[in-house]
C-alpha cells in the first residue's frame, strides 16, 4: 500500500476583505501518495496558489481537514507549522526569490541558518545541492551573473537542501523560455525519479503539466478533473550549464 503524504478533505478557504468574501477553495478533496508527481492546472483565479499555500503550511484553511505525513495540520500552532515547513517542505516560485547580494552558495545555505547547522556542514550540504542541479561550478556567482534557468536551479537547490519529502513549485517555469523550462523540468523529474521526492507543480501550460505523472485541473475553487498523464514527457538527463 502506498502511503499518502497529503490527505485533504472538504477543504475550504474564504478570504474576507471588508464587505467582500471570496471563496477561493470550495470543499476540495485530494490525496497525494508518497513519490507522486502531480501537476495542478486551471485558469487564473481558480485557487491554485491558495491550495499550494495551504499545502505548504503557509496559510490555514477556513475549514476542512489537512493531514501531512500523519500530522493533523489544522491543530498545529504557528511555531509547529513553521517547524513542519522547515523539515518537510521545499518551495520554488515563479520569480526565483534569490537574494541578489548573496552568492548561489549563500542563497542555498539560507534555510539552514535557523537550525544552527555548523558552517562547514552548511557549506558541504549546499555544494551537494548545487551539484544535484548541475551548478556546482557556479557556487560563487551572484544571481545577476546567472541565466534565468540557472537562477531557478539555484532556487531548487535551496528548496532541497534540508532534504524535504515534498517539493511545492508554483509556476516555476513561468518566467523561462521553452528550452530552459524543459531543463528545469528535467531537474524536477530527477528529484522525483531518483530521490522519490513528492512533487506538486502548479502550471498553466499543458506542455509543462505533461512532465508530471498525474494532472488535476481546478475551476472556481474546486477540482474539476484528476487523471494520470498518458504520454508523459521525459526531459532527459542532460543538466547543462548554459
Ligand atoms: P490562482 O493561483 O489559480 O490564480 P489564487 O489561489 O491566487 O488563484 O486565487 C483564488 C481566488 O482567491 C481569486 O479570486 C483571488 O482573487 C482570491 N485571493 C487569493 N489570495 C487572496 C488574498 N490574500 N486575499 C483576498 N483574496 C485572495
Ligand atoms: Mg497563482
Amino acid at each position: 500500500m502506498p502511503t499518502p503524504v497529503i490527505e485533504i478533505c472538504s477543504l475550504c478557504k474564504t478570504y474576507r476583505i471588508g464587505e467582500l468574501t471570496v471563496e477561493a477553495l470550495r470543499s476540495v478533496d485530494l490525496t497525494i501518495q508518497s513519490s507522486e508527481f502531480l501537476a495542478i492546472m486551471g485558469a487564473s483565479g481558480s485557487g491554485k496558489s491558495t491550495l499550494m499555500n495551504v499545502l505548504g503550511c503557509l496559510d490555514r484553511p477556513t475549514s476542512g481537514g489537512y493531514n501531512l505525513d500523519g500530522n493533523d495540520v489544522g491543530t498545529l500552532d504557528r511555531d509547529a507549522l513553521a517547524r513542519i515547513r522547515g523539515r518537510k517542505i521545499g518551495f520554488v516560485f515563479q520569480g526565483f526569490n534569490l537574494l541578489s547580494r548573496m552568492t548561489a552558495l549563500e542563497n542555498v545555505e539560507l534555510p539552514m541558518l535557523y537550525d544552527e547547522v555548523p558552517s562547514a556542514v552548511r557549506k558541504e550540504r549546499s555544494l551537494e545541492a548545487l551539484r544535484t542541479v548541475g551548478l556546482e561550478d557556479r557556487s560563487h556567482h551572484l544571481p545577476s551573473q546567472l541565466s534565468g534557468g540557472q537562477q531557478q536551479r539555484v532556487a531548487i537547490a535551496r528548496a532541497i537542501v534540508n532534504n524535504p519529502s515534498l517539493l511545492l513549485a508554483d509556476e516555476p517555469t513561468g518566467n523561462l523560455d521553452t528550452a530552459t523550462s524543459v531543463e528545469v523540468m528535467g531537474v524536477v523529474q530527477r528529484l522525483n525519479d531518483e530521490r522519490g521526492i513528492t512533487i506538486v507543480l502548479v502550471t498553466h501550460e499543458t506542455d509543462i503539466s505533461e512532465f508530471a505523472r498525474r494532472v488535476v485541473t481546478m475551476r472556481d475553487g474546486k477540482i474539476l478533473t484528476d487523471h494520470p498523464v498518458d504520454n508523459r514527457r521525459i526531459a532527459g538527463a542532460g543538466v547543462t550549464s548554459r
